[in-house]
């Protein structure tokens, strides 16, 4: 990462901001606090003091390099909110003092056809994503959301209301707008069975933003303990996919369903509760590929979607729809000194349901 080393002296670029923040300097290393600088605010950028950020999975993979892409040291992180500390001159839609969200996006080619229709992370020169790729101002990597304070060009900055309480809004960056964008997509709405496979912290997202949209929201679980959680975040009914009966009582029965699956697993059990003309929308990675006989879509013309976080257009609109609704995850705040417990418990699905670092704790 050239971009967090010293610049030599003298030289224009050794004008830096000095960070702190938690890294991992190589792959499966444990994180360690870390001092690094980021650029000087340019004309379109703001500064933002980072209060609160969620600790996605995604960050886990990274650390170790799952996906063979990480650069080192690595400061993860892309569920930031904060408050906006300096602007440069040419900023327009933030002013300091404001309350922002950071979140997976922090840059993309603004030219084309994707990013025209505010699809940026769909861009097709390759969209910034925060700590993963560089961005496109010669900056390289931003640093993640683990530290006390980020730059970044307005554009890819949100609003965030001031009436929820910060530290449950963090993980609408990402989780939140990974199970907006699909339900928007399939138009979810008033009238609509919608089921939602695992409940992490995805799934707590996806039954409460669907059950916000007036869908009839199932939760789909192994485990007969997830019923009680399931109806405390709005779902209506529940369903336990190891007990014959009850999923036979859903065979054709959703108009989408949400597969959050991360772990393998048979994708047709699934496909068969769907409606005809259904969609289930996969926004987890499992190691092993679907296998799906063309039949099992072809017969009620069902489909398979996959979906990757949102453009900021609608990760704006997103948020807006959750102040709205009064909507926020349901966290639990830690201190960064416990990061690696966290990822433990993570890893072992213990959490209800997402973790979100005190940035205040980084000394
Ligand atoms: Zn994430
Ligand atoms: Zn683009």
């Amino acid at each position: 990462m050239p971009e967090i080393q010293e610049a030599p002296v003298g030289s224009l670029t050794s004008m830096r901001l000095p960070s702190k923040g938690y890294a991992a300097m190589a792959p499966s290393e444990k994180l360690v606090p870390w001092n690094f600088t980021r650029r000087l605010p340019r004309p379109h950028d703001v500064l933002v003091e980072i209060k609160y950020c969620g600790i996605c999975h995604t960050d886990i993979h990274f650390i170790r390099n799952d996906f063979g892409m990480s650069t080192y040291p690595l400061v993860p992180g892309h569920e930031m909110v904060g408050i906006v500390k300096e602007i440069g001159d040419k900023v327009s839609k933030f002013k300091v003092g404001d309350t922002v969200g950071i979140g997976c996006l922090v840059d993309s080619c603004r030219e084309c056809e994707n990013c025209k229709q505010d699809l940026e992370q769909y861009c097709v020169n390759g969209p910034s994503f925060t700590y993963i790729s560089p961005e496109k101002h010669g900056d390289g990597i931003i640093p993640g959301g683990y530290s006390n304070q980020i730059v970044c060009d307005e554009d890819f900055v949100l609003r965030v209301a001031n009436h929820l309480p910060l530290e449950r809004v963090a993980p609408l960056l990402c989780a939140g707008i990974t199970t907006y964008s699909p339900l928007r997509r399939s138009n979810v709405g008033k009238g609509q069975k919608v089921g939602v496979v695992g409940l992490g912290g995805l799934g707590h997202m996806g039954v409460k933003l669907a059950a916000a949209m007036g869908a009839e929201v199932t939760v789909l679980s192994t485990s007969a303990s997830k019923a009680a959680d399931a109806a405390g975040l709005g779902a209506h009914k529940f369903i336990l996919t190891n007990d014959e009966e009850q999923v036979k009582s859903v065979q054709l029965y959703f108009d989408f369903i949400l597969n959050t699956l991360a772990a393998d697993h048979d994708y047709n059990f699934y496909l068969s509760m769907l409606k005809s003309r259904g969609t289930m929308a996969c926004v987890g990675v499992p190691h092993e590929p679907a296998h799906i006989p063309a039949a099992n879509l072809i017969w009620n013309g069902k489909s398979v979607a996959g979906s990757l976080i949102g453009g900021i257009a609608e990760t704006q609109e997103m948020l807006d729809f959750c102040a709205a609704h009064n909507i926020t995850a349901d966290i639990e705040l830690i201190n960064i000194k416990d990061i690696e417990k966290a990822f433990e418990r993570i890893e072992k699905k213990d959490v209800k349901f997402r973790f979100v670092i005190d940035i205040a704790t980084i000394e």
